[in-house]
This record gives C-alpha cells, sequence and structure tokens, in this order.
C-alpha cells in the first residue's frame, strides 16, 4: 500500500513545516431529505464525507469544484453556522470548536469571519453601514461608543471608502462598494482566517479585480488565511498559494497553485481544468468529456465516487475507497492510479 501522511485515518496536508493556524479533521454532515417510500428508511443527503486540511497564517487555499459538491456546506461547518455530525475544526491553540456551546464559541468566532457571496442579501438594508461595520465591536465588547466610531472609520478607509459612507444604507451603494462594506465587517474584529464564500461572483468583471486586489493587500498587511471557495478557476489561480479540488463531498486533490494548475494528477481535477476557455484560439488544449451526470449526493457511488465517469477507471476503483495520500511534495490525490498495489488494467 502506498505510504501517505496519515495521523490515523485522517491525512495531515498542511504544508511540510508549518504551523496550520487553522485545522480541520474528517469532517461529516448529512442532512435528511425525506424517508423511503417502501421501507420508511431515512434518506440522507450525504453533503460533506470526511474532509480534512489545514490552513497556515496568510495562506489563501482556493476550494472549488462543481456547483453542490458541497463547498459551501463545509465553508459553513468550518464557521460552525451549522454543526457537524462529526469532525473537529481546530484555530491554532483553540480547542476542537465542534463541541463548544455557543457561549463558549464567541472568542474563537472573533478569529474566524465570513465574506458572503451575496453584496445585496448580505447587508441589512435597514442598518446604516456605521451600524453595520460597528456591530461585531458591540457584540464582541472591544472598544467604548466613541472609540468605535474612530475604528469604524478607520476599517471603511482601509477598504477603500469614504467615512462619509458611515451614515448612509446599503441601497445607496453600487455591488462593488457593498462587498467593500462586508470585507470591512469582517476586518473589525481583527480575524485570523477569513472563509471567503464566492466573494466576487456576484460582481462585474471590471469590479471583481478590484475587490480581488484589496483582499491580496489585505491578507499582505494582517496576515490573515483565506479559505477562498470558488467555481472560477482563473480567479482561484490568482489568488490562491494552494488549491483544494472538491467532488460530491469529498477532497480528491490539494496541492501547490503551480503543481495543481501546471500538472494536475487526479482525472477530474484534468477534466475541470480542461474545460477552461483558452484566451489564445491557437492553444488548444485537448477537451476531457466526462461520461454521465454527477451521482446523487443521497447515494454516493461505491469505492471511488468518481468511477461512474472517470475516463481512466480500473478493475479496483468500483469497490476499494482510494484514501487522499501525498504522492508528491505537499501533492495529495485521491486515486488508484498513484497507488503501487494496482497495475492499471483498464476496464472494457
Ligand atoms: Fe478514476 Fe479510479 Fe482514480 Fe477514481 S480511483 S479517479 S475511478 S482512476
Amino acid at each position: 500500500m502506498m505510504m501517505s501522511s496519515e495521523q490515523g485515518s485522517v491525512p495531515n496536508t498542511t504544508l511540510a513545516g508549518s504551523q496550520p493556524i487553522l485545522t480541520v479533521r474528517d469532517m461529516r454532515k448529512s442532512f435528511l431529505v425525506g424517508r423511503d417510500a417502501l421501507w420508511r428508511h431515512k434518506l440522507l443527503l450525504h453533503a460533506v464525507r470526511g474532509v480534512s486540511f489545514s490552513l497556515e497564517r496568510g495562506e489563501t487555499l482556493g476550494l472549488v469544484g462543481e456547483s453542490g459538491c458541497g463547498k459551501t456546506t463545509l465553508a459553513r461547518l468550518i464557521l460552525q453556522l451549522i454543526r457537524p455530525d462529526s469532525g473537529s475544526v481546530y484555530l491554532d491553540g483553540s480547542p476542537d470548536l465542534c463541541t463548544l456551546s455557543q457561549a463558549a464559541l464567541r472568542p474563537y468566532r472573533r478569529r474566524l469571519q465570513i465574506i458572503f457571496q451575496d453584496p445585496y442579501g448580505s447587508l441589512n438594508p435597514r442598518m446604516t453601514v456605521g451600524s453595520i461595520v460597528g456591530e461585531p465591536l458591540i457584540i464582541h465588547r472591544l472598544c467604548s461608543k466613541k472609540e468605535r466610531q474612530e475604528r469604524v472609520k478607520a476599517l471603511l478607509h482601509e477598504v477603500g471608502l469614504s467615512p462619509r459612507a458611515m451614515n448612509r444604507f446599503p441601497h445607496e451603494f453600487s455591488g462593488g462598494q457593498r462587498q467593500r462594506i462586508g470585507i470591512a465587517r469582517a476586518l473589525a474584529v481583527g480575524p485570523d482566517v477569513i472563509v471567503a464564500d464566492e466573494p466576487v461572483s456576484a460582481l462585474d468583471v471590471s469590479i471583481r479585480s478590484q475587490i480581488i486586489n484589496l483582499l491580496e493587500r489585505l491578507q499582505e498587511q494582517f496576515q490573515i488565511a483565506y479559505l477562498f471557495v470558488s467555481h472560477d478557476l482563473s480567479v482561484v489561480a490568482h489568488l490562491s498559494h494552494r488549491v483544494a479540488v472538491m467532488y460530491l463531498g469529498e477532497l480528491v486533490e490539494i496541492a501547490p497553485k503551480r503543481a495543481l494548475f501546471g500538472e494536475p494528477l487526479h482525472p477530474y481535477t484534468q477534466a475541470l481544468l480542461a474545460a477552461v476557455p483558452q484566451p489564445d484560439p491557437k492553444r488548444k488544449a485537448p477537451r476531457i468529456l466526462l461520461r454521465g451526470e454527477v451521482p446523487s449526493p443521497v447515494a454516493p457511488p461505491s469505492g471511488c465516487s468518481f468511477h461512474p465517469r472517470c475516463p481512466l477507471v480500473f478493475q479496483p476503483c468500483s469497490t476499494a475507497k482510494p484514501t487522499l495520500c501525498e504522492v508528491r511534495p505537499n501533492h495529495f490525490v485521491a486515486c488508484h492510479l498513484y497507488d503501487p498495489e494496482y497495475v492499471r488494467t483498464p476496464v472494457s
């Protein structure tokens, strides 16, 4: 069996020699979606199935995958906005956040913030921008009323908005400006980690680059770690240090950006990258056509979840589950092709 850097059944995907600020271990979450008509058995949608990774200070980990693969559920589990069925989340020096009560979680929520996808829906239209950005400071009792005014002004300045914005309402701003307000709110409490859930997908292309540049500058300034959830591979390629690829609730590959985009190892990652349109018509990359539809997360396939669609499927794939193993330095992949125990002979 190929050697992996596993601790028990959970691979340690931290960059070699680094100290993680966020560690996620074997995260699992299912949702009840109904009952079997004949036997009344519970039908469970397996949204996240044993995800583990870690993130170091000042690092951006891009999380990519098709819609419905469990990216947003995973983000919400890490933030404890929904509770997992099992698994652990640690911030550097913290106890397991999944075991804490809401009251005990409060000091750790400060260190773990979110930027939402929808800059229109994520801001309360009845509150002024000053109240929205200042609200986390009140919740976490971080400063007096007078200090709060100054802190909000400084935060707005930090994200490129005028202090005059304080007394205005969200509807008076454009999409890009609203996303800046959301970023200022996330920054208010001095987080170590920000989970950015598709933060630029609702914005115009011209505004997108401004927000990406802002996120990069803030990361450099405050050494914040980002978990950047996106289906846009070009944005992820620009912003991330490492990239994790998710399929049907599981991580199938995680690697430094250059390695993942330069030489993807998992057949699903190869297909995802081959589907990205090339701006230069002369540089035609071979297309990889996947068979069939994404299987239902209510009844995920046995063995490798990708086997019904994989162009390289072979004998063990439908029965043996591949685990995430380090096949090159810091490059982890869950695929039997890289397991010396198996010799590939294609399925006819
Ligand atoms: Fe394809 Fe088999 Fe690898 Fe799964 S384990 S990705 S089916 S080759």
